[in-house]
């Protein structure tokens, strides 16, 4: 087990295996990451447990309904990566070494801000609508999967749409910026997550997760 692997399976919150558990006590840099991602975890917790405004609270309540409906997904997305193992071979070697500044930002913003805007409660829908209409409309976020959580949030110089996204092998992370537009499509990996920038009506839109497999999936069906 490397430290790479052990990013991967830590932030898809599968629990640590006991090549994990192996792995952690005399790595200084993976335990740093357990401590965050068990706090993390706690916050989002405590943040979704609060009642939200309109119907994302039904979507929400779902999502966290408990290991019943929890287990079938994370057996569907291990099973995924283990097909997808090979691929990922080859796509990792698209993502060396890449570090654009604005998916830099989107990962930054998943390491230090996701959980202060889910504390902070999502917007509501009609206004979500609104807002996203000429860049990335609610409709088709949701042909990709299920919103869990959207809140506006300082990113940069301008305002991005934070959203959290189930799909079925894995929950990702939105930053949709109705007023960054963006030259040329940017990918950048840090602290074991991926991020890829692309193009969405005059702005941009962020994808952020553990899988640079869904990741680049997520961010190819947005754009299409
Ligand atoms: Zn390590």
């Amino acid at each position: 087990m490397n430290c790479l692997d052990y990013r991967r399976v830590l932030l898809t919150g599968s629990g640590e295996s006991g090549e994990m558990l192996r792995h952690r006590p005399g790595c200084v840099a993976c335990s740093e990451l357990q401590r965050e991602h068990l706090a993390f975890e706690a916050d989002l917790r405590r943040a979704l447990e609060v009642p939200v405004a309109d119907g994302l609270s039904e979507r929400l309540a779902a999502a966290v309904r408990g290991p019943a409906t929890a287990r079938p997904d994370r057996r569907r997305f291990l099973a995924a990566a283990a097909v997808a193992a090979g691929a990922i071979g080859i796509g990792l070697y698209a993502w060396r070494g890449r570090d654009d500044p604005m998916a830099m930002a989107c990962i930054d913003f998943v390491m230090k801000d996701e959980a202060k805007s889910i504390m902070m409660g999502a917007m509501p829908r009609a206004e979500a609508e609104r807002m996203l209409a000429d860049t990335l409309p609610l409709a088709r976020i949701e042909r990709v999967g299920r919103i869990m959580h959207i809140a506006p949030c300082p990113l940069g110089e301008g305002t991005a749409y934070h959203v959290i996204l189930m799909v079925p092998q894995d929950k990702v992370t939105l930053l949709v910026m109705p007023d960054t537009p963006m030259a040329r499509p940017g990918r950048a990996v840090q602290h074991g997550m991926y991020a890829s920038v692309v193009a969405a009506g005059r702005g941009s839109v962020g994808v952020v997760g553990a899988s640079a497999a869904v990741v680049d999936s997520v961010a190819g069906a947005l754009r299409a």
